[in-house]
């Protein structure tokens, strides 16, 4: 995306006024000036960021993951109409983590979610393009703070169910949801505990036709298995629910679902924890991330790196000392 030119006094306040009213072009341009990588542009989109801060907090925030075709932008589609026609305003995020074996992204160019894209209640931005998972996230998260402030009142964040990007959207989300193909219970098999112990509900999609008793037998069998792996000690048994984003049956019971598990976590005190120890959590890791860089960028570790690296990778020095001459170098006034 190119990158918009730099706002200055009067038309920076005009921004956030046009982000406040809910306008989309003025939220897609916030967002693109806080993923920029220019300093002067992401400065500004911080100072937009920073004057709408009052104003975010407000939306139900829900994470949605599943594997590639297993119908997350129909399904994320039809929920999203399902909730424009309730009244809700509604922004999907994505995000989308480009592929290391393909380098290609994985969510796909394809035009998604076309339907949902028309209406001016719905908002949808695909993944900030490139650069390393935390720093994609770091962003999203920012962009569901600007959807807020427009009053989007249901941020979706979606992710493609692979390693860690699932682990990032749901320290991002009040709710988790995971969805799943009908199938044999060989996937179950190959199902990653690590996605199930995250997932505050599971939706077996596809649940129509003659999908639909393989869909209920694998939500049985999902079931199942959450009995013996589940663990957490927030009292909040994840349901298994069948459902088709194509028919639209079931989807109504899964916005029902999310928001029974938003209310029981409120009723404990358990939702507000969760969003101060997200908050805590993205202030350290932004900590965490500048302080690579300004090591990293140090003349003389940066001198160092090139050859400790080789050193390590030929097995002539151990990965410990090398660490320690880097920091040696680091704190040498
Ligand atoms: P994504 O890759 O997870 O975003 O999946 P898509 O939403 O692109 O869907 C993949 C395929 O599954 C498409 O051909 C959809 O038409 C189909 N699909 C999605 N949801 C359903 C459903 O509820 N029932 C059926 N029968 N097909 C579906």
């Amino acid at each position: 995306m190119n990158d918009p030119s730099p706002l200055r006094g009067e038309a920076l306040a005009a921004q956030c006024e046009a982000v406040r009213a809910g306008e989309r072009r003025a939220v897609a341009k916030t967002i693109t000036l806080l993923e920029s990588t220019r300093p002067d542009l992401a400065a500004e989109g911080q100072a937009i960021l920073e004057q709408l801060v009052p104003l975010t907090g407000r939306a139900r925030r829900v994470g949605i993951t599943g594997a590639p075709g297993v119908g997350k932008s129909t399904f994320i589609e039809s929920l999203g109409l399902e909730l424009l026609a309730r009244g809700h305003r509604v922004a999907v995020l994505a995000i989308d983590p480009t592929s290391p074996v393909t380098g290609g992204s994985i969510l796909g160019d394809k035009t998604r979610m076309e339907r949902l894209a028309q209406d001016e209640r719905a908002f949808i931005r695909p993944s900030p393009s490139g650069g390393f998972l935390g720093g994609v996230a770091h962003h999203t998260r920012e962009a569901i703070l600007v959807c807020e402030a427009a009053a989007y009142d249901v941020v979706i964040v979606e992710t493609v169910g692979i390693g860690q990007s699932e682990v990032a959207v749901a320290s991002m989300v009040d709710s988790f949801v995971v969805l799943l193909q009908p199938g044999s219970g060989d996937e179950l098999q190959g199902m990653k505990k690590g996605v199930l112990e995250l997932a505050d509900l599971l939706i077996v999609n596809k649940a129509d036709g003659e999908g639909r008793v393989a869909a209920e037998r694998t939500r049985a069998e999902y079931d199942h298995a959450l009995d013996l792996l589940r663990v957490g000690d927030s009292g909040w048994r994840p349901p298994v629910l069948c459902a088709s984003a194509q028919t639209g049956e079931g989807i109504a019971e899964v916005w029902g679902a999310i928001c029974a598990h938003q209310s029981a976590c409120q009723g404990t005190g358990e939702l507000a924890a969760k969003r101060r120890r997200q908050a805590r959590a993205w202030m350290w890791s932004l900590v965490e991330e500048g302080l690579q860089e300004t090591f990293r960028s140090h003349p003389a570790v940066s001198q160092l790196i090139p050859r400790l690296e080789s050193e390590v990778e030929d097995q002539k020095s151990t990965p410990a000392a090398a660490a320690r001459a880097l920091l040696a170098a680091f704190r040498r006034p």
